[in-house]
């Protein structure tokens, strides 16, 4: 063979090892920053908060008596089921789970919006736990499609109030972070197995949660309405932070002087930047480089969190964290 069409070979061979190594390094996942901090579980007195984790924006929090859970993505299906097929909540997935984390009852279920990362598991969970879901009419669509009694789904706007022992409510209407890739309404009851195209949005909301004076607010979408936190306070927000890195870093300022400084926050709780594409029995990772750039957001992040005095913790995996008594251990 002439020397020229050795060379082209080889150059050509080099190349598609060159894409196929990018190829893979965008498709794996990227580390933490080095500084990563995550609060320590232990056991939590009745009466006090217990916050427990389950990857994405799925928390739970309750005192020994009442229950309120935000979100229920439990099941996480894998890459496959979410690019080329259906979803469907896995009943004795969700059973076990919550069994794991102490659920077996929970007053109240609110819902951020109806993306299936977010509601995929209302039903079950309302079910199981006897809680009444909360959220948009497109929520109540995807609660009604897994048979939840049409009496135990409250559908709201916005400003309602809901209360459940010393637990008090109030939802604040949000907006989806930008790129939304399902837009709409959920106006049928959902049945499932269902396409991930079929959890419409359906609208955006943030709960302030209180229990006796202290103030959890969960934003789980990494976007804000200017002034929607006027005359707010809150001592911990749990923060989306997926979604942010596309955008000029001036994005994450906003967001953050909107929504952590203006409700006066000390500690921000990571959620909604684990790749929800992975099962809960595997330690969380961030999102894929191809989907995000979490190390990126959380740089940004670490930067604004030092300017105004602000400690970031990330939460473990359901094990319960006393997050009151949380002075950033
Ligand atoms: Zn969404």
């Amino acid at each position: 063979m002439r020397v020229w069409i050795k060379r082209i070979l080889l150059a050509l061979a080099l190349l598609i090892a060159a894409g196929i190594g990018y190829g893979a390094w965008r498709f794996g996942h990227p580390a933490l920053p080095a500084d990563t901090q995550t609060l320590t579980s232990g056991r939590v007195a009745t009466g006090d908060v217990a916050v427990r984790y389950f990857g994405t924006t799925t928390l739970a929090f309750g005192d020994g008596r009442n229950g309120v859970m935000v979100d229920a993505l439990l099941t996480r299906p894998g890459m496959s089921h979410v690019l080329f097929g259906t979803v469907a909540s896995d009943r004795p997935l969700v059973r076990s789970l919550l069994t794991r984390a102490g659920l077996g009852k929970l007053d109240l279920l609110l819902v951020t919006h109806t993306h299936y990362d977010h509601a995929l598991d209302i039903a079950p969970v309302a079910g199981l736990t006897g809680a009444t879901i909360v959220g948009s009419p497109s929520t109540r669509a995807v609660a009604l499609g897994g048979g939840v009694p049409d009496k135990r789904i409250r559908s709201i706007k916005g400003g309602e109030r809901f209360t459940a022992g010393d637990f008090t409510v109030t939802a604040i209407r949000s907006v989806h972070s930008l790129g939304d890739r399902v837009p709409g309404e959920v106006t049928a009851p959902l049945t499932q197995p269902a396409s991930v195209k079929a959890f419409k949005e359906g609208g955006t909301f943030a709960y302030l949660i209180e229990h006796r004076g202290f103030r959890i607010l969960v934003h789980a979408s990494a976007n804000v309405v200017p002034g929607m936190y006027r005359g707010v306070k809150a001592d911990v927000v749990f923060l989306a932070t997926g979604g942010l890195a596309p955008h000029p870093a001036d994005f994450t300022t906003r967001y953050w002087d909107d929504v952590v400084k203006a409700t006066g926050a000390k500690l921000v709780v990571p959620i909604h930047w684990d790749d929800f594409l992975l099962p809960l029995d595997q330690p969380l990772q961030p999102l894929r480089r191809f989907l995000d750039d979490i190390p990126l957001t959380m740089s940004r992040i670490g930067a604004l969190a030092a300017r105004d005095g602000v400690k970031v913790r990330y939460m473990p995996v359901i094990a319960p964290i006393d997050i009151q008594a949380t002075k950033g251990n």
